[in-house]
């Protein structure tokens, strides 16, 4: 609408300064160059094109997921944060209930939802693994055996598996290939899924080396500035130091894995963060460019140590210390109000069992092997002897369809078979069949609206569970987060930049509506799996 009265108004504008345009004698000749009038009309009409006028485009987008971060740790901790996360909380749009509509609430589903916006049932990013029934293999979602690794030993990984486009694909064809787009993380998929095909790169860390490396999807050999940026060796600075009582270990053989479970891993992507703005020149010409940055070490953390541990808070303060730096950075590099912000997590995290089963609350831990257990002996049981169990995985159980075509049984009869023999097992909630969910069956409410959500019908496992709240799939120590209640789901999503209306916002939105609400600002394409909705609400204009 803007835009509209922008236009009328910047026309009359034109025309009264031309008084020559017919039609107009009149008015000019009443309006002279030296009547009050004229002059006053002119200053107003002035004042409201400038008011009116479309937002420039950021220079950059700079996509920050931290991985597993509830959005109850900017509530917790708030008061003690005093740089980066404050100022998201007090300048930005923060949304204290935004969530993930998909299970498995897990890393590289929520890194490929935040920027295409898409749920794993269109984007194909089903898991951080799963077993491909066309290639007949263990895949996980950025593998790709046609690929090496550059600056490491290996294949490499790349953005094939994701079935849609993200906000840097978008720019990438909008601008013919001109705009820049990096992706960093530690973890491969947290580099590669939020960046997209076309990105120009995309960077992890390699635990083996202390490296940060990438792939030859993206290159033929690693930039110059990141071979100069390992042979630095960062990570070594941290032989020796220790955190809360824990000493990183004095050889490289175990130092670089143990940063990983540190607040020093996500030093060590901020500082390359920094090195790829500055030698990339991201956010410095008449592009939008765009950098993705995963924080990957408090995801690391929590599993280890649980939400209600000092080593969570600890570095949920280190985060806020080092999000004020790559600020800094940007401020100095793009200039402040040139640059846009969006911030988010890829998922929650649950209670450690045992300490929830300490303060009076359920929790528990159910064994993977006895799920996978009680299926193979169903099977056998009603249709002969066969290895029935082709994978499982968190909530996911991939069946060998081979016999199921050998014998030619019904796929649906023989997924329902093994999800009886789940459901027979102790807290199980509930239990869903890939068949079942193409026929629409189940009870319609959120947690099953999150399932279909995320079974994709090629990819998705013939059978998912869902445990008890507060109840886990895992033996062991430590904590995890695939399944769909709130602390699994619920995330900050806060936007910071021109063009965007400060405060708070109550009303519950999805992670999905991020990608959306990106293309609208950057005049763009909405990414092709888009379920999300424009957040309006936050927009200036
Ligand atoms: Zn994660």
């Amino acid at each position: 609408m803007y835009r509209r009265i922008h236009k009328a108004l910047s026309t009359l504008l034109t025309l009264l300064m031309r008084p020559q345009v017919p039609g107009l004698i009149e008015l000019r000749d009443t309006l002279d160059n030296h009547n009050p009038m004229r002059r006053a009309l002119l200053s107003v009409l002035a004042l409201a094109c400038l008011a009116g006028a479309a937002p420039k485009k950021p220079k950059l987008v700079l996509a920050i997921v931290v991985d597993q971060f509830r959005y109850d740790y900017l509530v917790r901790f708030g008061s003690e944060y005093h740089g980066g996360l404050a100022r998201l909380l007090s300048q930005g749009a923060v949304f204290t209930n935004a969530g993930y509509i998909h299970v498995p609430a897990i890393t590289a589903v929520g890194h490929s939802t935040v920027l295409t916006g898409a749920t794993p049932s269109i984007s194909g990013i089903v898991a951080n693994e799963w077993f491909d029934r066309d290639e007949g293999v263990h895949v996980t979602s950025v593998s790709d055996s046609h690929t090496q690794l550059l600056g490491g030993s290996g294949t490499g990984s790349s953005p094939n598996r994701l079935l849609v486009s993200t906000i840097g694909d978008e720019l990438k064809m909008a601008g013919a290939g001109q705009p820049r787009v990096i992706g960093v993380s530690l973890k491969d998929r947290a580099a590669i899924l939020p960046a997209g095909h076309m990105a120009d790169g995309a960077f992890w860390f390699d635990p083996r080396t202390g490296n940060f490396v990438s792939s030859s999807y993206y290159y033929q050999a690693l930039p110059a500035w990141v071979e100069e940026f390992n042979a630095r060796h960062a990570a070594d600075q941290y032989r020796g130091v220790t955190w809360l009582g824990h000493k990183m270990p004095d050889d490289n053989a175990t130092l670089f894995g143990e940063i990983e479970f540190s607040p020093f891993g996500n030093e060590l992507v901020e500082a390359f963060a920094e090195r790829a703005l500055a030698s990339e020149q991201l956010g410095t010409r008449e592009f939008t460019d765009l950098l993705t940055v995963s924080f990957s070490s408090n995801d690391y953390v929590g599993h280890r140590y649980g939400p209600d541990s000092g080593e969570v808070r600890q570095t949920a303060l280190a985060t806020d210390r080092l999000l004020e730096k790559l600020f800094q950075a940007v401020d100095a590099r793009v200039g402040a109000g040139n640059y846009l912000v969006v911030f988010t997590a890829d998922h929650g995290v649950a209670p450690v069992p045992e300490v929830n089963v300490a303060r009076k609350m359920p929790g528990g831990r159910i064994n993977p092997a006895a799920i996978r257990a009680a299926v193979q002996m169903a099977l056998v049981k009603k249709y002969g002897a066969g290895e029935w169990v082709a994978g499982a995985w968190d909530l996911a159980v991939y069946l060998n369809r081979e016999p199921v075509a050998r014998w030619k049984l019904d796929l649906a009869e023989v997924e329902s078979e093994a999800a009886l023999a789940i459901q027979a097992l102790p807290h199980i909630s509930r239990v869903y069949t890939l068949e079942g969910m193409k026929r629409g069956w189940g009870v319609r409410d959120s947690v099953s609206q999150k399932v279909a959500n995320g079974f994709h019908w090629r990819r998705g496992p013939d059978v998912e569970l869902i445990p008890d709240a507060y109840w886990m799939v895992g033996t062991g120590k430590g904590t995890g987060h695939a399944g769909p209640y709130s602390y699994h789901t619920h995330v900050p999503v806060i936007f910071l930049g021109a063009g965007i209306r400060a405060g708070q916002y109550h009303a519950s939105v999805a992670v999905n509506d991020i990608a959306p609400t990106l293309a609208t600002m950057l005049e763009l394409e909405t990414p092709s799996g888009s379920m999300g909705r424009v957040l309006t609400e936050i927009l200036v204009n």
